[in-house]
């Protein structure tokens, strides 16, 4: 977990301290320009990716971004997991400012949770429904399935995104045990950054170089504002890839 030099108001959401060290989301977008100023990435020189899920819940850690970054090219799908593949990716490439021949993303993958006032763990209260309600909803759905034995070979489609959540948690988990919700969306999270790694890392060319930064972590819907950790965040640099939160923290610096 990272700690941004004791800056920011770090606080424990959620029950039993799974999401015990969380930030304001405009902090953390702070954040990442100051990190990589040095590498040549400002708002006007680079391009900002999201990967978040379709539920207007996450508009807000939208307009966060476009805030700090400007309009964001989206990778969106169900539960944030990024479907948009090699050639949505390269569309994005087009869009990106051309800064004497070279291009950054920033990309920002970031899976979300619920918890609401009783402490529940994907649970959240909407404006206008009665009640409670599912969030992520989708990644609720997937794991329900993964719990009924669904085994995520088929694709349905008209349930595109969906089945290929539920295809690629059950890659992960295998036959085993499904586990909690917080466990599951932090698959998700890490099988985002998966995909986007993979992507990424086949974009540049010697014609065409290509910087990109990649930050992940789960938005918390807990209360009347966001909250989010940070769990990776790095910077490729003519391949070359950086770890910012090594470099963050007060104890290696
Ligand atoms: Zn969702």
């Amino acid at each position: 977990m990272l700690r941004l030099d004791g800056r920011v108001d770090v606080g424990v959401v959620g029950s039993g301290g799974v999401y015990a060290e969380t930030r304001e989301v405009s902090a953390l977008l702070d954040w990442t320009r100051e990190v990589l100023a040095p590498y040549g990435f400002t708002p006007d020189l680079s391009l900002p990716l999201v990967s978040v899920c379709r539920d207007e819940l996450m508009f807000a850690f939208i307009d966060t971004v476009t805030s700090h970054w400007g309009h964001c090219f989206d990778l969106s799908s169900l539960a944030g997991l990024p479907l948009l593949g090699r050639t949505g990716l390269a569309a994005a490439l087009g869009h990106a400012p051309d800064a004497g021949g070279r291009h950054r993303l920033v990309v920002l993958a970031f899976p979300h949770i619920g918890v609401d006032g009783d402490g529940r763990m994907g649970m959240v209260h909407r404006r206008g429904v009665p009640g409670v309600t599912t969030a992520c909803g989708a990644v609720h759905i997937a794991r329900q399935a993964l719990v009924y034995g669904v085994s995520g070979v088929v694709l349905d489609p008209h349930d595109v995104e969906e089945s290929l959540l539920v295809q690629r948690l059950r890659r992960v988990l295998g036959d085993g045990v499904v586990p909690d919700l917080p466990q599951v969306t932090e698959i998700v999270r890490r099988s985002a950054v998966e995909e986007m790694r993979l992507l990424l890392s086949g974009l540049a060319t010697p014609e065409l170089p290509v910087d990109f930064a990649l930050f992940s972590g789960i938005v918390v819907h807990a209360g009347e504002t966001d909250r989010v950790t940070l769990d990776s965040a790095d910077v490729t640099v003519d391949g070359r890839q950086i770890d910012l939160l090594a470099r963050a923290r007060p104890d290696s610096s």
